[in-house]
């Protein structure tokens, strides 16, 4: 999204963006991206001061850190982004926006919180069912 520092008047600007992540370089190895997201800005000019508000709302394709199996999941973040300005600057936050979203990412993605993951010895994933290197559950310790 470019914004025109002149045209931004002084009770501020709405507008809506959306991006092409796929020629953003977002990829993580765990983490792709492949629709379009939105971005809702509130823009306004204060002297020399550009604040931008914005709302992001990002499709994921998440691969669990566990199990490995790929999980869809929406990334909401919200940021307040503000820039020192001349009057006839034109300014560019897409790079201010893809980074917004990468610090958005989940550290270690998890396709549910109890994941059960995949033995370690055969593979099996452990979510679908048991396999003989499984001990059975230990018990809960007790006082
Ligand atoms: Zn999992
Ligand atoms: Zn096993």
């Amino acid at each position: 999204m470019k914004i025109q520092v002149s045209t931004i008047p002084p009770e501020g600007l709405q507008r809506l963006a959306s991006y092409d992540p796929t020629t953003m370089d977002m990829d993580r190895s765990d983490v792709r991206l492949k629709e379009p997201f939105e971005v809702d800005a509130f823009i306004t000019k204060v002297d020399r001061e550009l604040v931008v508000d914005v709302e992001i709302r990002a499709p994921l394709h998440l691969s669990c850190g566990r199990c490995l199996e790929g999980f869809p999941w929406t990334v909401r973040t919200d940021a307040l982004l503000s820039y020192r300005v001349q009057p006839a600057d034109i300014v560019d936050i897409t790079d201010d926006i893809r980074q917004e979203v990468i610090l958005a990412y989940p550290t270690v993605p998890l396709c549910q919180p109890g994941c059960k993951g995949l033995c370690p010895s055969c593979g099996q994933d452990l979510n679908v069912a048991s396999c003989a290197h499984q001990r059975s559950p230990v018990k809960p310790h007790q006082e």
